[in-house]
């Protein structure tokens, strides 16, 4: 009953794929797997979904504008599918419940699913079904190239359970990756052209806690700080009830280790954030803040905000705006509060209305905006290294190349003869805004 939709396709065989993204890094970093895996497996990607015969669809369930726009796509894809029944549809991310029998049940026209993370037994599936062959080359990385500023998974799963939040549940427990592993994947991202990797985890303040060998965070980056033709890292997300000195400590020694650290604080007001079960308090995360300004200068500090949050008063909302002012923060992403089934405060009262949390949203981003605005504006007439990405048209068509600080902070520069695509280069900044830098090389 439940392998009949694969049956009954196995005749057509699919040579083109689209992997349809949305979500967090985590998502971005699978599907560049995916993608690979596919292409190593005969397959070629396609740019248009409607153009392939196998759509992946990686999705996200974090917040409901999410999983409406995954059940959107889904919806077009099994439109499509009533007339082209030859199409494959495979679906992961956030939005595959652990008991996959059971989706499979309620979606029968869905081919594939597969957890997050779970590639190896997409594949298992693909192989079995006939629609893939083994890897036509042995090394399956190797072939095509990275981007410059590449995301590399080493762990999966959360064990926090904070009140508001699905990964959890669908996320499953936390498990690292050996750092062998994870050093083998970074180096054949940098062989492949990536300078930049960014270390991805749902709290990679924890890895290596499950290892066999008992590892930390900071060995994994002194191992992958040693791969050759990588020129930065990145590590992303931090728990501050997690993060300790001896990772704030490498940050601070090791030269490719860039100053940027992501420090979700989700409410500056003591009880909303027990009630969201994050343990630790404002004054807490104010120390830890200060302790990371203390030993990495200049290291910019971005944060993770929900407003409107089950019970959230006026008050409590204005203590996050001081907390914001208080620590300035370089970005700050915020999400109105969305309920998820399953979790803890889905069963309390949602009970500050939609127009309110949209408000509160916008009252934040406007006080981040000037704050941005200020951060930014002590930037003109500084050099700052910038690792090129990309070209991109800015402004009225004109190309520029796409450039980070290590801060983060993105910066456009003229573009001359000269191919720049993955170099690191001195630009003076010329211009700022609150959501990029102009530069010239110095
Ligand atoms: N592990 C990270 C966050 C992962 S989820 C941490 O601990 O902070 C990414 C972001 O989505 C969260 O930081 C939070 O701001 C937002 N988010 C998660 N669940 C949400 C919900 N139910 N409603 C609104 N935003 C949510
Ligand atoms: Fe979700 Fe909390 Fe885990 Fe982050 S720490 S993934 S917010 S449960």
């Amino acid at each position: 009953m439940l392998l009949q939709p694969q049956r009954v396709l196995r005749a057509a065989t699919p040579r083109t794929f689209h992997v349809w993204t949305i979500g967090c890094q985590m998502n971005t970093a699978e599907s560049a797997a995916i993608t690979s895996a596919l292409q190593q497996r005969g397959l070629t990607p396609v740019g248009a979904i409607d153009d392939a015969e196998l759509v992946v669809l990686n999705s996200c369930t974090v917040r409901e504008s999410a999983e409406q726009r995954v059940q959107g796509t889904l919806g077009n894809l099994l439109h499509r599918k009533d007339e082209d029944p030859d199409l494959k549809i495979a679906l992961t991310g956030c939005s595959v419940e652990p008991d996959v029998e059971a989706m499979a049940r309620k979606l029968p026209m869905v081919d594939f699913f597969f957890r997050p993370g779970a590639l190896d037994h997409f594949l298992a599936q693909l192989e079995a079904e006939e629609v893939t062959g083994a890897p036509l080359v042995s090394n399956p990385v190797m072939s095509h190239s990275a981007p410059v500023s590449t995301y590399v998974s080493v762990m999966q799963g959360c064990n926090k359970f904070c009140t508001y939040c699905i990964v959890p549940y669908r996320r499953g427990r936390e498990v690292s990756r050996p750092i062998a592993e994870v050093v083998s994947d970074v180096r054949m991202m940098a062989r492949r052209g990536a300078k930049e990797i960014t270390l991805l985890g749902q709290i990679i303040d924890h890895y290596g806690r499950d290892l066999p060998v008992r590892s930390h965070l900071a060995d994994l980056m002194e191992a992958v700080h040693e791969v050759e033709g990588l020129q930065r890292l990145r590590f992303m997300t931090s728990h501050p009830r997690d993060m300790d000195q001896r990772l704030i400590e490498a940050i601070a020694r090791l030269p490719k280790a860039v100053e940027t650290i992501h420090l979700p604080v989700q409410a500056g007001d003591d009880t909303v954030l027990r009630r969201m079960r994050r343990q630790y308090t404002v004054e807490r995360y104010l120390n830890l803040v200060a302790q990371i300004r203390a030993t990495i200068p200049g290291v910019a500090v971005t944060t993770d905000i929900i407003v409107g949050f089950c019970g959230e008063t006026e008050e409590q909302f204005q203590r996050t705006l001081d907390l914001m002012d208080a620590v300035q923060f370089d970005v700050v992403h915020v999400a109105c509060y969305s309920p998820r089934h399953g979790t803890v405060s889905a069963s309390w009262e949602d009970d500050v209305p939609q127009e309110e949390k949209e408000e509160r949203r916008r009252r934040l981003e406007r006080q981040q905006e000037e704050t941005q605005r200020l951060i930014n504006a002590r930037l003109q007439d500084t050099v700052q290294e910038i690792l090129v990405e990309d070209s991109q048209s800015h402004r009225q068509d004109v190309p520029q190349w796409r450039g980070r600080t290590r801060t983060n902070k993105l910066v456009f520069i003229p573009r001359g003869d000269e191919n720049l695509v993955g170099r690191l280069v001195p630009a003076r900044i010329t211009k700022t805004s609150p959501w990029a830098l102009q530069g010239v090389i110095d």
